[in-house]
């Protein structure tokens, strides 16, 4: 399921529900939620072990914000359609919109993609600048009470209802509190500690495939000119499992990001920084790094494998319980999906809300896996193209990677590929509209007396773009 074929948000289909929901986590995920919720309960208190910062600030609880994150064009517009006037924010603060293929070079299969006809409109800002908006836009909901400090210890839960009655916590002030409330929402990312509270009060634990792709991020923070706004995308391949990006962020910065999969380290030391974008295709990210300030050192963070929890399958959960975002499942964050995950599994709860209570988590578990098929058939499957990719292996995956590096590669010049391979990778189209009869049909269809093309050759020389 993709933004294509979900209901967009609506509040008007929101019957009250009770007096109060809890979210455990205050991050992204835990944030939509609470958005979603507000229209059915009359209160919804937000517990976060983190203070919540006042600024855009990187958290130590969710240590990933320190990191860039792309926002894919599914959570732009969800996030939208929950903030109205959330993307007018994120500019007002700095951020940019941008054009993914007009402004930016995407460099995959040996060479650039040419530009979409159609316009792809992006934000692009850090993450604690998005994760700021969502939040100071969310604290205009009077129902809401967002309190940072408290650190969820256990659900309360009522055995012979098998239904969830509250949590417990550390407050702000160290001491144990609980909190009665008729909804709780898991929403602590890849820690969640929802399975082992089901196996340790008898419930059935949800199956989980770890798909292995060990992979080192190491970021810094430089200067950009002010009148370049562009940006670089570098994708690894089989041959080079490295791969770079420059995103353009608020404060006229860059965030230049190197990626190693499969035991290539991301180097943190600045002369080897350079020297790894200097060895790759593009010459554009090394060049920047040597020619502008840096604005700050590098922090690195190891993503070792992509997590997905089957909750969907279990035949027995408490009601009044459901889990949310990464803490269901987690992508290789190369593809920049999670926050736009989060997002719609937040549209999903807001569809089945409307349905009532009854039932609720199943419901919600089976809409979000529509969701996630899709997230996962992109990140997990392309993960596949490196031998020492290791897990469960979706069905059709090598033949579905062989033919979208093909149509990558055909996309250095058909623009019009390159606009349905972005519609897919942004969220807004499901994987199998890169297989309607129109798409087949210019990725194989013979092209007497063109040159080679340049995605044959590694070695070719590019103009920089800028
Ligand atoms: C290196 C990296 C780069 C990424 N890049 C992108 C990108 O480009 N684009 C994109 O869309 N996504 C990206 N992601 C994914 C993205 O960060 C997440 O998908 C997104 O934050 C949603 O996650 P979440 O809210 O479910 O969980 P998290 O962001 O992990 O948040 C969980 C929250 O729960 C809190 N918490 C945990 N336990 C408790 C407790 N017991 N009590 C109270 N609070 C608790 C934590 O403090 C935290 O704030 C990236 C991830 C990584 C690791």
């Amino acid at each position: 399921m993709t933004l294509a074929n979900i209901a967009r948000y609506d509040e008007r289909r929101a019957p009250s529900l009770g007096q109060r929901a809890v979210v455990v986590g205050g991050s992204v995920a835990g944030l939509c939620a609470a958005r979603v919720l507000c229209d059915s309960f009359v209160e919804i208190v937000v517990l976060e072990r983190d203070a919540f910062p006042s600024t855009p600030a990187a958290r130590e609880g969710a240590p990933q914000t320190s990191q860039p994150h792309a926002l894919l064009e599914a959570g732009r517009t969800t996030l939208e359609d929950f903030f109205p006037g959330f993307g007018n924010a994120v500019q007002s603060a700095g951020g940019l919109q941008l054009d993914m293929t007009k402004d930016f070079v995407w460099y995959d299969q040996g060479g650039a993609v040419t530009e979409a006809a159609a316009d792809l409109p992006a934000l692009y800002a850090s993450r604690p600048l998005f994760e700021h908006v969502i939040r100071e836009r969310l604290r205009e909901f009077s129902e809401v009470q967002l309190r940072g400090g408290c650190h969820v210890l256990g659900y309360e839960h009522d055995a012979e209802t098998e239904r969830m009655t509250g949590v417990r916590f550390r407050d702000e002030d160290g001491q144990e509190t609980t909190l009665e409330a008729t909804l709780v929402v898991d929403a602590t990312g890849r820690q969640s500690r929802t399975p082992t509270w089901l196996e340790t009060h008898g419930y059935p634990v949800p199956d989980v495939d770890t798909v292995e792709i060990d992979v080192t991020y190491s970021t810094v923070r430089i200067e950009r000119p002010p009148d370049v706004r562009g940006g670089v995308l570098i994708a690894p391949e089989p041959h080079r499992p490295r791969g770079a990006a420059m995103l353009p962020i608020e404060d006229g910065q860059w965030e230049v990001l190197l990626q190693g999969l499969h035991g290539e380290q991301a180097p943190a030391d600045r002369e080897t920084f350079i020297e790894w974008a200097e060895a790759l295709p593009r010459d554009e990210i090394g060049r920047r790094l040597r020619e502008q300030e840096w604005v700050s050192e590098s922090t690195r963070y190891p993503f070792p494998a992509s997590v997905r929890r089957y909750y969907s399958s279990l035949d027995r959960f408490p009601k009044g319980l459901v889990v949310t975002g990464d803490a269901i499942a987690s992508f290789n964050p190369i593809y920049g999906q999670g926050m736009s995950v989060a997002a719609l599994d937040a549209l999903a709860l807001h569809h089945e809300l409307a349905a009532g209570l009854a039932g609720l988590g199943p419901r919600f578990f089976r809409r979000t896996d529509a969701i996630i098929d899709e997230a996962w058939r992109i990140a997990v499957g392309k993960d596949f193209v490196f031998d020492r990719t290791t897990g469960p292996k979706p069905f059709g995956t090598d033949l579905f990677n062989k033919y979208v590096a093909r149509l990558l590669r055909r996309a250095h010049d058909d623009g019009t590929l390159t606009e349905a391979f972005f519609h897919v990778f942004r969220l807004e189209r499901s994987a199998t509209s890169l297989l309607h009869p129109s798409v087949v049909w210019r990725v194989f269809r013979p092209r007497f007396g063109s040159a080679t093309s340049s995605s044959e050759n590694e070695s070719t020389s590019y103009s920089t773009g800028d």
